[in-house]
Parts: structure tokens; sequence; C-alpha cells
């Protein structure tokens, strides 16, 4: 009988192959590189796992397949049989040997802390005047929680946290010194972004980058720290949910979107990043969601890491029965946002 292998899925799934001869390479992780050309997953075809050290994001050979198409495991295995005939999946192998992590707390648990915390942090001025250039309000700003992220005293924030009744393990971000006391990960500095469901709660921040005239995001994440957590691909929604919503990439786009059009607007963390998105469609479709309008920055046309993240995606969506569209713009502007906004500001100018 034949054994599959991580690079069987990774022929499957159009993902960069290793240089010959190499076993261990990176790849962009779906998770937490917004830039195609920025390479964070290590993929290891000789002990047929993947990791993302900085997201924490991993598994073995059924969890990669699971991770770019947002099927669930079991479902992923079957497609996987399918596709490659009949054969046997070498188990997931245990997790190497990392500090020990604690497992992801629930959702109301994140959702408590993550805004404990935000209510400790304060907003810059050059973030505030940031978030305003997007278009975001004064009160949309604070509404939605954006706040710098913290670079000092980040141990006397876990201990005021939890000298306030806040649980703090397996929250991502947080994890233990060397002393035992817990701390948050320190970072450059930049914006948090709170991460939300439906429901309006943090599932988890997204930190938006200063030192760089690029766009960088990545998620608090503490994977890999003794009693760490990692972030997960969690989805972002903004506005009521209706019969038809805007699909996007990045949390922060989603709320300036919706802040320009009054669109509903749901993002994933990236094309790539489908793992939680299934979930997140099957609950709004329970609440009445019928059909979606795709928003995805422009570069999609060009770039074939991309295109492979949009197949998986419209697989998805017809799995799911959900009608979609694709919104189409000016190309010289890289995001609806972008083009939205230049629009409003034009039309104002005229008026
Ligand atoms: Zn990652």
């Amino acid at each position: 009988m034949e054994i599959y292998h991580i690079s069987d899925v990774i022929g499957l799934l159009g993902l960069p192959q290793p240089l010959s001869g190499r076993s261990s390479y990176y790849i962009s992780c779906p998770c937490c590189d917004d830039n195609p050309r920025k390479r964070h997953l290590n993929v290891n075809t000789a002990k047929d796992v993947f990791r993302c050290p900085r997201c924490g994001v991993g598994g073995g050979v059924i969890d990669l397949y699971s991770l770019y198409t947002g099927l669930p495991r079991d479902d992923a295995k079957v497609e996987l049989a399918n596709k490659l005939g009949q054969g046997c999946f070498i188990p997931s192998p245990p997790a190497v040997s990392l500090p020990q992590e604690c497992p992801l707390t629930d959702i109301s648990t994140r959702h408590e802390t993550y805004s404990a915390l935000l209510r400790m942090l304060s907003l810059a001025p050059d973030h505030r005047d940031n978030l305003l250039s997007r278009g975001l309000t004064e009160q949309e700003i604070i509404e939605y929680g954006y706040k710098t992220a913290p670079v000092i005293g980040l141990s006397a924030l876990a201990k005021r946290l939890q000298e306030n009744g806040f649980y703090i393990a397996g929250v991502p971000g947080f994890y233990r010194k060397g002393d035992g006391s817990w701390t948050f990960i320190g970072q450059d500095r930049g914006i948090l972004i709170p991460v939300r469901n439906s429901a309006g709660q943090i599932q988890g921040l997204q930190l938006r980058r200063d030192d760089t005239s690029k766009r960088k995001y990545r998620w608090v994440s503490s994977a890999e720290k003794p009693d760490g957590c990692g972030a997960e691909c969690w989805t972002h929604l903004r506005g009521p949910v209706g019969p038809s919503i805007i699909l996007t990439e990045g949390p922060m786009k989603a709320d300036v979107i919706y802040s320009l059009s009054g669109l509903t607007t749901l993002a994933v963390p990236g094309v790539n990043g489908l793992s939680h998105l299934r979930d997140t469609l099957l609950q709004l479709k329970s609440l009445g969601l019928q059909k979606l309008k795709t928003a995805f920055d422009m570069d999609y046309v060009s770039n074939y890491h991309v295109q492979t993240g949009y197949l998986n995606l419209y697989a998805l969506l017809d799995d799911l029965e959900l009608s979609y569209s694709t919104f189409l713009w000016d190309p010289r502007y890289k995001g609806l946002d972008d083009y939205i906004w230049e629009y409003l500001l034009h039309k104002s100018r005229e008026t």
C-alpha cells in the first residue's frame, strides 16, 4: 500500500517545491505572511510536518491540506484519498520538542482578557492619524478598539490583568518568563487590531508594524514560548449580518471598507488562510447569508500562489452553496478600500 507524504499534498496544492536535495524549506505562511515574498512556514518533507514559528500553525500531511482548503480534518482526509488514490497517511507525528505551550482558551475568556488589556493601553497620535487617513472616524477608532502595541511594561500588564481576575493562560501573546511569572510578548511598535467574530468578541489580535512602507500584519502570538499559545487563522466580521456581505483579506481592511461603504465585510487573514472560514460561513449562513462579493487585492491577477488560494476559496464557497461574485476596481489601486477612499476624496473635492 502506498504511503502519502507531505510532498504529495504540496504538489496537489501547487505550493512551492523544495530546492533539489533539500528536505526542510520555507514557504509563505497562509496564516501570518501577508506578503507572498515573506516565508515563515517551515515544511519538512523528511519528517512530513510543517510549522510556522511565528504564528504557531502546524501539523502533518492532512493538516496541511485542511489549512489550505478550509476543509475540516476528516473531510480533508477523504478528499485527499479521492485525489491521491487509496493509500495510507502516516499519522501526524508528535509535536517536536518545544517549550510546553498552553492550549488555546475559549472565546469568552480571550475576549474578556483582550478587552481588559486594550483598556489599559492608549493610542499614540501617529497611529490615530494613520487610522483617520484610511477613512475611519474618531468614533469608530474608539469603538473598534485600536490601540498602540505596548513595548515596555509588559510584565506589569500581565500582572495587572491577573490581579483583576483575568485569565491569561491560553491567550495568544501571554507566556511565562524564566522565573515563572507571566508576561506579554514583546513586539515591534505598531497598531493592535482586534479580530472579532460575528458577536463582536475578540478572537485574537493582529499587529500592524510601523517600520515599513509596505503593510505588514502579523498575529499576536506566543507560540514556542513557555506556556505560550499560538494564534489561529481567525476571521473578522464588521457590520450586521444580512443576505449579502463582502469578503476581503485583512481585518483592518474590513473595518475600513465597512466604514467607507456601509457594507458588512468579512475578512480572512489571507487568501491562503481559510481554516476558520468554513465554520464562520456556516454560522453566517444560519443567520441569513446567501451571497458574497469577493474583494481581494488586485495582485491575485499575477501571483500563482494567490491564484491557488482563490481556487480553494471558490471550491469552499461552491461546497457551501453560497453564491459569489467578484468586485473589480481600477487596478491602479491595490485594494478596494484604497479605491473607495480615493473616489470619496475626489467627490468631496468636486463639491
Ligand atoms: Zn505563520
